[in-house]
C-alpha cells in the first residue's frame, strides 16, 4: 500500500493556519476537527511549519497562560518532513517511529495534496496484515 491509497480513502482535505494567527485560533481548529496538528502554510501555499498538540503542551508547561499571547509562528516546528503519494506506507511508518512525530504532509509537484497521520498508517498496516493472514489461511486450506 502507498500513501496514495490512504489519500484515496480519506481525501486531501487539510486543516491549515498561517504563522501570524493567534494560538487560540489554531487550538479551536484542532478541537473542532478533532485533529492533533495543523499545517502552517505561507502566502504562496507552501509549508511554513506544523503545529501539533505536543508543541502546545510543551509551551504551556514552559510559559503557562502566556501561551495564549503567542502566535502560531512562535510555537510551530519548521522545517517540516514531507512525503509523496508514491511513498510506501511502511516507509512512512518507519519515518514516524524514527523521528518521533505522528503527522506527515503529502506533497506532489510542489503542491500540498493531503496529510497522513499515525492513525491512518496503523489502520492501513493492520488491513495489510489481515489480508496477508487471510491469503495464507486460504493457501493452507487448499
Ligand atoms: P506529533 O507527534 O506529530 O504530534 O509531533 C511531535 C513533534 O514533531 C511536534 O513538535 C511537531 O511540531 C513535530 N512534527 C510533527 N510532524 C512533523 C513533520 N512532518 N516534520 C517535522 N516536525 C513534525
Amino acid at each position: 500500500m502507498f500513501v496514495n491509497d490512504i489519500l484515496k480513502r480519506k481525501g486531501s482535505a487539510i486543516t491549515s493556519v498561517t504563522a501570524g494567527q493567534p494560538i487560540a485560533e489554531a487550538l479551536a481548529l484542532m478541537a473542532q476537527h478533532r485533529i492533533g496538528a495543523v499545517l502552517v502554510v505561507d502566502g504562496a501555499g507552501g509549508i511554513a511549519g506544523i503545529l501539533s498538540e505536543r508543541d502546545l503542551v510543551r509551551a504551556m508547561n514552559k510559559n503557562g497562560k502566556a501561551v495564549f499571547d503567542r502566535t502560531v509562528g512562535d510555537l510551530m516546528t519548521s522545517p517540516v518532513v514531507t512525503c509523496t503519494p508514491k511513498d510506501p506506507v511502511g516507509a512512512i511508518e518507519g519515518m514516524m517511529t524514527a523521528q518521533r512525530f505522528r503527522h506527515v504532509p503529502v506533497v506532489e509537484d510542489g503542491k500540498i495534496v493531503g496529510i497522513v497521520s499515525i492513525g491512518d498508517v496503523v489502520k492501513t498496516r493492520i488491513e495489510e496484515a489481515e489480508a496477508e493472514v487471510d491469503a495464507l489461511r486460504r493457501y493452507i486450506a487448499l
